[in-house]
């Protein structure tokens, strides 16, 4: 029965804890589930590879040569969860009717099951073209799993992948576009001073509502630009703010950051053109402060044309019609290392929150599909 494997191997995983150790103290790493994954594509006789991306961060990988050894269909799934803060048992598969609770079902345990399943199934069946299982590390947060696979994986398959297909939840639907994120840290120096006597100092923190101000307005410019038709709006928001060190001194320093959601094809001058107009509305405000801004860290937006291999999961799936994710995801990484990507996976709900499940028969109908995908290259 496909369908109880299916369950069973969920809920392996989801008693697994894989939180990703940079967004908890719960955290313990990738290392266990990793390895669980590891022995199932073992035991199937793949040629099975687990690769430690850091300490206790692990990526499991395995190839199955097809009648085509050339034509590859890259799978992939990442294993870390976010945290459990709030939930009573995130570590036990919970079933109520359809629904299956616990940490990580559905944000992306479920899509993991799923490979495990197409690999039972085509260790025993003909397998027209080649098929990469790959489950990675730490996409909740940098993404190192995922930029290892790219850097040392991709490079030892036969070839190029026709087409990646990440199992993100998307209520079934295929994910052709998502989202991307620049964030930006805005320092302002100031001197400190008693507060009785702020003309002996530079404030940091007044000149902060400049910068609130131009995000604001920025934000409100995105909204009334024409909406990308499947992500709508670009947007931004104002994420930590942090200043000052007491009550009675001025504040010789505020820091703040924002993140920045990016559309497919947002022209990269006009976001850094948006920069300097922060910058500027921080400079131009009075006091003696200085202003200064860094890119910490920053992800591209994905958008994939649709090719011959994403019109076969579209017919299997009665063209339903192509959706865009809100969210970032390791697909964007693919895409740049130039394989068209996808996001396709089960429907459920809750990513990131207390009550997150999975839809069984959803993951049935997900796992149904990408067979089917893969059995379509027989003829
Ligand atoms: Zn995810």
């Amino acid at each position: 029965m496909i369908e109880s494997k299916l369950v069973d191997y969920l809920s392996d995983l989801v008693a697994i804890n894989s939180v990703n150790p940079n967004l908890s103290s719960q955290g313990q790493g990738e290392q266990e589930i990793a390895e669980y994954i590891y022995s199932h594509f073992q035991r199937l006789g793949f040629n099975t590879n687990l690769f430690e991306v850091a300490k206790n961060r692990c990526n499991t990988t395995s190839f199955l040569p097809g009648d085509n050894l050339t034509k590859v269909l890259l799978m992939n799934g990442h294993i870390d969860t976010v945290g459990t803060e709030g939930m009573d048992s995130p570590f036990v598969l919970r079933k109520d009717g359809d629904r299956l609770y616990g940490r990580g079902a559905y944000d992306m345990l479920a899509g993991c099951a799923i490979q495990m399943c197409l690999a039972d199934f085509f260790a025993e069946n003909q397998t027209p073209i080649s098929l990469a299982f790959t489950f990675v590390c730490d996409e909740e947060d940098k993404s190192m799993g995922m930029e290892h696979l790219v850097d040392h994986f991709l490079p030892t398959l036969p070839a190029k992948p026709l087409l990646g297909i990440f199992m993100e939840p998307t209520e079934d639907q295929i994910g052709i576009c998502h989202k991307g994120y620049d964030w930006y840290q805005l320092k302002i120096s100031g001197v400190a001073a008693h507060g009785s006597r702020p003309e002996e100092g530079v404030n940091a923190i007044f000149p902060l509502q400049f910068a609130l101000a131009k995000l604001d307005e920025i934000n409100n410019r995105l909204s009334r630009e024409e909406p990308h038709p499947l992500l709508g709006n670009a947007t931004l928001h104002p994420g930590i703010i942090n200043g000052g060190s007491g009550y009675s001194v001025i504040a010789a320093d505020a820091v703040l950051t924002w993140e920045r959601r990016t559309l497919p094809n947002e022209d990269p001058k006009k976001i850094k053109e948006e920069v300097n107009q922060v910058i500027a509305a921080v400079s131009d405000a009075p006091g003696n402060h200085k202003v200064s801004v860094t890119q910490l860290f920053n992800r591209p937006p994905n958008q994939t044309k649709e090719n011959e291999h994403i019109k076969r999961l579209s017919n299997i799936i009665n063209e339903k019609p192509y959706e865009g994710m809100s969210y970032w995801a390791d697909s964007a990484l693919a895409a740049k290392a130039d394989i068209p990507s996808i996001l396709f996976g089960p429907s459920g709900h809750g990513a990131h929150a207390i009550d997150e499940w999975v839809s069984k028969s959803s993951m049935m109908y997900c796992y149904k599909s990408l067979k089917d995908l893969i059995l379509s290259y027989l003829d």
